[in-house]
């Protein structure tokens, strides 16, 4: 969001905001002496409480699993919002006015979002109760028609706009809202009728279940409004780049499963959910954009090595091809984890609940494949590859696809299901192909326009140092440099794949070479400096070589021992991840042979990470 909020209010909110009533409204507390509170810890699984709160200092801390924090960071975690989602949500609840220190866009007056959420809240407690009103039976047929009862109009929160042309404004302005306050909030337009007339809608909500707007679609024949689908407008409430249907109800599901499902409208969204497909949200009058993208990404808990799966639906006709072709010229970065799921027979996921029942919707989405796979496969269906020119063309076309993929491990694995599609075994033909592809396209880029991924390469050599996500590679390799003679034969079982960033795995196969490699009298950090594939490996292994150790005294082999294996148990928790994710991607009927063989690999990697696990812990073995 643009804006960014004035650090003293930051401050104001963090004092107000009472820890003890925040926490307490999500965990019971118990008085616990001291002046402290205690609880069952929200952020893991426990029986008797360890997590605690300390109101005097503001602050949490589980003694369980070591989550601690303020108020601010708490609501964060256990709500998945943003830290200005969340210092604008306290603020609402402590009556704190925000001031944004970035005019990069017209705020709202202070006071006025907490106005406009409670004038949406009492529209939508007024839609739904119109929903039952004798003008409203065309809606509640239209909802009886899709498979929605009346259970499910009000999980949703279906509501019906009556005719009339202030029926809302009225009611509204009864309760007191200002004329102004109700077109500011696009529930009446300047000309003082009500915005939606005669519609059926469905309340949208913000990540905080807060109602900030409407989707409404058109019922009547006479309907002056000529779009099937009408949306509240852009408000300082209602942002449509960043609104996601459905998002109130999928937020803390995507979280726990990192994955996301996106369908095309609010009855798909109410289907998938009803059909136990939790995750389902969709874009509201607008095209699924990059900002939808980011905010899934912060859904998902998204970071280097764990990377959740975003599942597009799509019709299997031209358009949803088409549709899918614009997703993939979306963001790379999120292209790559993205999934598409078609319905051959062409139903959206609300007429298919209804024809084959929610089985078939879950089916939907367990049948995904990834993205590039798709686009690939339907580039390469263009061209009659029994043929050596038909080949030839398809290559052609296909190579700037696989060419405009960032992320290079992903390029080498999509070379090789190309040349497996292409049927050809030559590997480094189409590998060639591809990088005259992108040299192409990087010539055609080489405009004056800034372009960020020049920076990549730079980032991509030597590893941000302070990335806690990679903290206990560095420090790997700092124990491999500076205490090497701790460390059991065979480095404690650690490889170069336990190093997820190529440079620290660069540095580790300098180790392991200048160990085998008789140095003479030249000192060790020298030999390894020597032995590095690149001259820019020297800072990093000299930096490694003089940054202290997170140890007070000497480092005994020990925690040598407890650290290899806490490395190690990383890449077993991602090898977990992956097989996880492919476990539930593979239909164990039809696959039966396949998903066993996954499942007992998953067993041995389960018991490979208690023993890491208790290893790490400093267990003796
Ligand atoms: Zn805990």
């Amino acid at each position: 969001m643009a804006g960014r909020i004035n650090d003293d209010d930051v401050v104001a909110v963090r004092e107000r905001a009472k820890i003890e009533q925040v926490v307490g409204a999500y965990v019971a507390l118990r008085n616990a002496g001291g002046g402290s509170l205690k609880g069952l810890c929200p952020f893991h699984d426990e029986k008797t409480p360890s997590f605690q709160v300390t109101p005097s200092r503001g602050f949490y801390y589980c003694f369980g699993c070591g989550e601690g924090g303020d108020v601010i960071s708490f609501v964060q975690r256990v709500d998945n919002l943003s830290f200005a989602e969340t210092v604008e949500r306290l603020a609402d609840q402590v009556g704190i006015q925000l001031r944004y220190t970035d005019d990069s866009g017209p705020r709202p007056e202070p006071g006025m979002r907490l106005r406009l959420m409670e004038a949406h809240l009492a529209a939508a407690e007024f839609y739904a109760e119109q929903l039952a009103s004798p003008d409203a039976l065309v809606g509640r047929q239209f909802l009886a028609e899709r498979g929605f009862d009346r259970a499910a109009a009000e999980l949703f929160g279906v509501g019906f706009a009556p005719r009339g042309g202030r029926v809302l404004s009225a009611h509204l302005r009864g309760r007191g809202f200002t004329d102004r306050e109700l077109v500011a909030g696009g529930l009446v337009r300047e000309s003082g009728y009500d915005f939606f007339q005669s519609r059926l809608l469905w309340p949208i909500r913000d990540s905080g279940r807060q109602v900030i707007g409407f989707g409404a679609r058109r019922l009547f024949d006479d309907d002056r409004m000529p779009a099937k689908y009408l949306n509240t407008p852009e408000t300082p409430l209602y942002k449509k780049s960043h609104v996601l249907y459905g998002l109130d109800l999928a937020r803390q599901p995507i979280g726990r499963k990192s994955q996301a499902v996106v369908v095309e409208g609010y009855t798909d969204v109410m289907a998938a959910h009803l059909a136990g497909v939790d995750t389902a949200v969709a874009s509201c009058g607008t095209a699924f954009g990059d900002d939808h993208a980011k905010l899934l990404r912060r859904l998902m808990g998204d970071h280097d090595a764990f990377r959740g799966e975003v599942i597009f639906t799509f019709d299997g006709d031209a358009a949803g091809q088409a549709a899918a072709l614009k997703v993939f010229s979306g963001d790379q970065n999120f292209v790559a984890q993205t999934y598409v799921a078609i319905e051959p027979t062409g139903l959206d996921p609300c007429d298919l609940r209804l024809q084959h029942g929610d089985a078939a919707v879950r089916e939907l989405v367990g049948r995904r494949v990834p993205l590039y796979r798709f686009v690939m496969t339907n580039v390469l269906s263009k061209h009659d590859l029994d043929r050596a020119d038909g080949r030839l063309s398809a290559l052609r076309e296909a190579a700037p696809l696989v060419a405009s993929i960032r992320d290079k491990v992903m390029v080498e694995r999509y070379v090789r299901e190309l040349a497996k599609l292409l049927g050809n075994e030559d590997f480094e033909e189409i590998r060639t192909e591809v990088l005259r592809a992108a040299s192409r396209s990087s010539r055609r880029a080489a405009e004056p326009v800034p372009e960020p991924t020049e920076q990549r390469p730079a980032r991509a050599v030597l590893p941000d140092p302070h990335d806690r996500l990679l903290a206990t590679e560095r420090e790997t390799a700092k124990l491999l440099i500076q205490a090497p003679d701790l460390f059991r034969p065979g480095w404690d079982g650690i490889s170069s794949s336990d190093f997820t960033h190529p440079a620290y795995a660069a540095v580790f196969t300098a180790v392991e070479k200048a160990a085998t490699e008789d140095g003479g009298t030249e000192d060790w950090v020298h030999r390894i400096t020597a032995a590095a594939e690149h001259e820019q490996l020297t800072s990093l292994i000299v930096s490694l070589a003089v940054e202290p150790l997170p140890v007070q005294g000497a480092v005994t082999s020990r925690f040598v021992v407890a650290h290899s294996a806490g490395l190690q148990l990383l890449t077993v928790m991602r090898a977990i991840a992956e097989l996880k994710s492919k476990l539930q991607r593979t239909n164990p009927v039809e696959a039966q042979q396949k998903y066993n063989q996954m499942f007992s690999e998953l067993v041995v990697l389960e018991a490979r990470r208690k023993k890491l696990q208790s290893r790490s812990l400093g267990a003796l073995d």
